[in-house]
């Protein structure tokens, strides 16, 4: 019986041990949820790959095997035990330029790029757990599984899907990055989940200028401004977008800034998420002069690089061209 005593307390004692040094890393909340496989969240997203809404991004389609890899954490880390899950917040108290002359950039990538701020901060806190347990093992998840972020930070108590597919958390909204830490130790698992609590509120849904979230929970990346602006990668935007991109240059926040639970954002206190050079949106015009080497030089650890300098000057030329179609008609109008 003490044995029994003694290890549930070390494992809640070693739990709250690991908590209290991811909060110190700067991570804004954390969970830890069992590592078993994420079966019910796996068939979600074979229904969601089957329907083609994941559009051009085939990577997450490639084959079953890492549809397997990125749903079970046994097959990153073979003796999988637990899963760490934290959220960063990124909410810095900046709005974007009023000013048709210039693009929209999503907040999440106003500074630097999460991967790193979230990967450096992981790093080091399996360094440390590795320092206090030699026995530990331990694997860092960057967006190495996006679709599971998610899954993870519910199981692990975090918040909920909201409506428009993003996280939800009560004390930041959706303005947060998620990552996690796969452990070979055992751990004190967080059971309670967090309730949905959206409710009857559809905000998102009407607000999204393409009608790119299907259902709530369900987004048809093929018409949705963000995917369009980042991922795709072809030389024109798809129509629908084209007719609907309302200024933004590279990303979409319309559906997270409808949402009331955004009420409760608060500036970040990381400083590496601030924008950079101040700038919260780009000058249309600047954007088409930019040349290979300056946007390398500008968006070097940018999420924005992402989009590539082809990406970024179709976006730019397809809002230029809307606001010169605009001008035309509004010119016919008056005479
Ligand atoms: S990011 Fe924009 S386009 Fe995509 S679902 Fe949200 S509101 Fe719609």
């Amino acid at each position: 019986m003490f044995t029994i005593k003694q290890d549930a307390e070390s494992l809640a004692a070693r739990s709250a041990k690991i908590k209290a040094q991811a909060l110190a890393e700067g991570f804004h909340k954390v969970g830890i949820a069992q590592a078993v496989s994420l079966d019910e969240e796996r068939a979600h997203l074979e229904e969601w790959l089957r329907r083609g809404f994941h559009g051009e991004m085939n990577w997450m389609a490639r084959d079953r095997e890492s549809l397997l890899r990125r749903t079970d954490p046994r097959l990153i880390l073979p003796d999988a035990r637990a899963v760490v899950s934290v959220a960063l917040n990124y909410y810095t108290p900046r709005e974007h330029a009023d000013d048709p002359t210039q693009g929209k950039i999503s907040r999440y990538a106003w500074g630097d790029d999460y991967h790193d701020v979230l990967g450096a901060k992981l790093k080091r806190l399996l360094l440390w757990i590795k320092e206090q347990w030699t026995e530990a093992e331990g694997k860092v998840c960057v967006d190495a599984q996006p679709a599971m972020d998610k899954a993870w930070a519910v199981r692990a108590g975090l918040g909920w899907v909201g409506k428009h597919s993003n996280l939800i958390t009560r004390e930041y909204g959706s303005w947060v990055f998620l990552g996690e830490l796969v452990l070979n130790l055992d751990l004190e698992y967080d059971t309670e989940t967090i309730e949905d609590h959206c409710g009857t509120c559809t905000l998102c849904l009407e607000a999204c200028p393409t009608d790119a979230i299907t259902e709530a929970r369900v987004v048809d990346s093929t018409r949705c401004i963000s995917y369009a602006t980042i991922e795709l990668r072809q030389d024109e935007l798809p129509a629908r977008v084209a007719a609907n991109q309302q200024g933004w240059l590279y990303g979409c926040d319309i559906c997270q800034d409808v949402c009331p639970w955004n009420r409760f954002e608060q500036p970040t206190t990381e400083t590496a998420f601030e924008p950079r050079l101040d700038e919260t949106s780009l000058p249309l015009l600047k954007v088409l002069e930019l040349t290979l080497d300056e946007h390398a030089a500008r968006f070097r650890r940018s999420p924005v690089k992402r989009a590539k300098l082809h990406g970024l000057q179709r976006n730019a030329t397809a809002l230029l061209t809307r606001a010169s179609g605009n001008k035309d008609s509004a010119g016919k109008g008056k005479n």
